[in-house]
């Protein structure tokens, strides 16, 4: 069952929780960092000892957070000693909105025993936990690991409120985006005042990337196309080898979605596979009114109205005319209904 509010069952959860393993999703942002090491501040808060774990390692934008060296990655010698075959009681997954974005990290044989406890703002997430807090009209996932604090009497200051503000900067896009209301700003506020610092944080997220990203940008835009209101670009993966850049970093989309004639973005990246097949990585964006999230979804992916994304075995040919015309439909859908001629 999923709740949209914290209910008593979660409270004592939390309270009750001796052995805890904190989670978040793979490729992980700012607001899967910032809401995995705040809840990691908020338990120590409360006495007790997470262990906190992601499968892949921490994004630029995640580096400088306090607490982000105790983050267990699948490249960490002690990853399976002490995350994959260590028995838990409590699990605490946040960010993640279906049960393979906890990637590597959750390991079902050992874990099954524990309490899985999600707690997440995606529209898409299918409620996987024993008990689910999800939350759509939160901005951000540590929005409501704030909420959570609040409600445990633990004061947003100091390191928890700097991971906060993290998260809640770099899911608003420094609170332009459309579901920034009075209340995030007031939360903005209060963990301004517990210490966090705004213009540093805006600074090692928002407002910076490596350039070897900005070349990586050069060799994708010369694929830029626009149809029907959705504009696309396409990364191979020689592109990302020549560059160095991890995939989750290519972070194009929210440019693309920039253009005025544009409605919807997509940015697509080729990747081989094991076995030496492909898959498409699809990064959507939607300009405020409009929904990629039902297109993520369908294609087995998820997200939000605004952002989603999805993984579709396939290659550079075949895959993007596919999720080109979906983004079209969609879009026109969306246009239809808005006129009241669905
Ligand atoms: P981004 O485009 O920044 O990688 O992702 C935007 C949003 O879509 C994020 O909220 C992320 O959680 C979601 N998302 C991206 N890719 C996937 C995916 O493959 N599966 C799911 N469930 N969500 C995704
Ligand atoms: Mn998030």
């Amino acid at each position: 069952m999923i709740e949209t509010t914290i209910t008593p069952a979660l409270l004592a959860a939390v309270r009750n929780g001796e052995r805890i393993l904190c989670l978040s999703h793979v490729k992980p942002d700012g607001d899967a960092v910032g809401s995995l090491l705040g809840m990691g501040w908020l338990l120590r808060s409360l006495g007790k000892a997470p262990v906190l774990a992601l499968q892949d390692t921490v994004p630029d934008e995640g580096r400088g957070l306090p607490g982000v060296e105790e983050i267990l990655t699948d490249a960490s010698p002690d990853f399976e000693r002490i995350v994959r075959q260590q028995a838990f009681d409590l699990i605490v997954c946040l960010d993640a909105s279906s049960p393979d974005r906890m990637g590597t990290v959750y390991h079902p044989p050992v874990h099954e025993s524990a309490t899985l406890v999600v707690i997440d703002h995606h529209v898409t997430n299918t409620g996987f936990g024993a008990l689910n807090w999800v939350d759509p009209s939160s901005v951000s996932t540590t929005q409501m690991v704030a909420r959570l604090a609040d409600a445990l009497e633990v004061p947003l200051t100091g390191p928890l409120a700097e991971c906060l503000l993290t998260g809640l900067v770099t899911d608003t896009l420094c609170f332009s985006t459309s579901n920034v209301t009075p209340r995030t700003l007031e939360l903005a506020m209060r963990l301004m005042e517990g210490g966090a610092n705004l213009a540093l944080i805006t600074q090692r997220t928002v407002n910076r990337r490596p350039y070897r990203l900005i070349k990586l940008w050069s060799l994708i835009l010369p694929t830029v196309n626009l149809a029907d209101g959705v504009i696309w670009a396409s990364a191979t993966p020689e592109m990302l080898a020549q560059t160095g850049m991890p995939t989750s970093e290519v972070g194009l989309s929210s440019y693309l979605v920039t253009a005025d004639e544009a409605d919807m973005s997509a940015v697509f990246i080729e990747q081989v596979n094991g076995d030496g097949s492909t898959r498409v990585e699809c990064s959507f964006r939607a300009k405020p009114g409009f929904n990629v999230a039902e297109v993520a979804f369908a294609l087995g992916g998820g997200g939000h109205p605004a952002a989603a994304g999805c993984t579709v075995e396939g290659d550079l040919a075949t895959i993007p005319p596919r999720v080109v015309a979906a983004l079209q439909a969609a879009r026109r859908r969306q246009l239809a209904a808005r006129h009241g001629t669905a």
